[in-house]
């Protein structure tokens, strides 16, 4: 397949590339070249292709979307239950509906209303937490290699008999492990080439530290990546503290779970400490600036993440963050960060308001929903250049009712860019692939 138009990607956190007028040429779901359309290579490729997709005027290709932090089973309550604090959302709200999945039945039809529309808003890697369930997550991991979404699939280990109410956890540590190492084996045994486990200790105060030490043995037996919530809120960060007499990210790191490719949901109350381990690790932090905002108490600080090198992917956190796509948490990463920049309340004087340095621009928001995502888990996406899976979407700037419209004589391709990331729905999603193979769109 080679697809002709002007590319929008961002290889820095800094950097926005615009590639006019090229073709993309892919082979066996992988970008192959990218060349100037006009080249005599470039019409030689067209005339071999079995498919080639000529992008409208206004179209453009981006690298496809990376959710590295989405609650699959809380689907059915996205958009509600934001009124309370964490620690007792998940005992009122979340713990009761996530039991629901012991039904698989009930799990498969969520997991197939899921899957396409997360694609449909361009979503074409997502990182899932699932239930306790076995037989649930390896639905939703067919699911995600049904509809051609690339996906890690973590069956969530917690058996701590104050951190979890008794109607849903796992026995025990034993069995909390040897539950996560089964799923490890089934999921692995679909052989798909864009699904992959990922082991998934819920966080420290739901998980005892037999099922913490023994999921970080799992992990360097294994290989999986891993997956839980650090430095989340106050009351999470702190109880951790209060546990052991140690951060939450220094305890990660002793049990094991520390490792390269860990995934570290939201990660507010993180100190530069830290941030120096998670970067050692080679480990990085889901970014969920919607979700962060009702529940973590605290802005997580992107920029400076992103300044000492730490990976940092976005995360809707479905349905702690109440939105499905990722888009829109490009456009909240920026919104918090002025919001940390510039401080919130007027009582305090300006100049000891905020925290100084701290704001991102959409650029470095899309790094983190597309490139950053990629390279904190190992996976070859993020960006439209040789070497890296097709995992693409196509924004057309003149179809819908979103309010994105290119004005002659006013925009240019940085100002479009601006537009598609903070105005673009899903109807302006126009074309989605994944590993080249077209997963949604028309
Ligand atoms: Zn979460």
């Amino acid at each position: 397949m080679v697809v002709v138009g002007t590319v929008m990607h961002t290889p820095t956190h800094r950097e926005l590339q615009v590639l006019e007028h090229v073709a993309v040429v892919v082979r066996n779901g992988v970008i192959a070249e990218v060349l100037p359309a006009s080249s005599r290579e470039a019409v030689e490729a067209c005339e071999a292709a079995d498919e080639v997709v000529r992008l409208g005027a206004r179209e453009r290709l981006l690298p496809g979307l990376i959710d590295t932090h989405n609650h699959a089973p809380q689907w059915p309550q996205l958009g509600t239950g934001l009124d309370i604090p964490l620690e007792k959302w998940l005992f009122d709200y979340t713990f009761p509906l996530e039991a629901r999945y012991a039904d698989a039945a009930f799990a498969a039809d969520v997991w197939e209303r899921m899957v396409p529309t997360l694609l449909a808003h361009g979503t074409t890697t997502a990182v899932y937490y699932s239930s306790i369930h076995e037989e649930a997550t390896l639905r939703l991991a067919e699911t995600c290699d049904h509809f051609g979404q690339r996906a890690f699939i973590g069956r969530v280990a917690m058996d701590h008999p104050e951190g979890t109410p008794e109607w849903y956890r796992d026995a025990d540590a034993t069995a909390g492990i040897d539950a996560s190492s089964r799923s490890i084996d089934a999921i692995r045994t679909m052989g798909s080439a864009i699904v992959e486990p990922i082991i998934t200790p819920r966080f420290i105060p739901a998980c005892s530290h037999e099922l913490l030490i023994g999921l970080g043995e799992l992990a360097g037996r294994t290989g999986s990546l891993v997956q839980t919530h650090c430095s989340e809120s106050d009351w999470e960060h702190g109880y951790v503290l209060q546990r052991y007499g140690k951060r939450d990210a220094e305890m990660l790191s002793e049990f094991g779970l520390l490792r390269r490719g860990t995934v570290l949901a939201h990660g507010d109350h993180l100190c530069d400490d830290d941030f120096a381990m998670i970067r050692s690790a080679g480990a990085g932090v889901a970014h969920c600036p919607l979700s962060n905002s009702y529940f973590a108490n605290a802005v997580f600080p992107l920029r400076r993440a992103q300044e000492v090198g730490v990976h940092v992917g976005l995360g809707s956190d479905v349905s702690g963050g109440p939105l499905p796509g990722l888009l829109p948490q490009c456009q909240h990463a920026v919104t918090v960060s002025r919001m940390l920049e510039d401080g919130v309340d007027a009582n305090q004087s300006a100049d000891s308001r905020g925290v100084a340095s701290s704001r991102v621009d959409i650029v470095a928001a899309f790094h983190a929903a597309t490139v950053g995502g990629a390279n904190m888990l190992g996976v070859a996406a993020g960006l439209i250049e040789p070497g890296r899976f097709f995992d693409a979407i196509v924004v057309n700037a003149e179809s819908g009712d979103s309010g994105l419209h290119y004005y002659e004589g006013i925009d240019d391709e940085t100002r479009l860019f601006e537009k598609i990331v903070r105005l673009a729905a899903p109807a302006d999603i126009t074309s989605v692939w994944v590993a080249g193979r077209r997963v949604a769109g028309v």
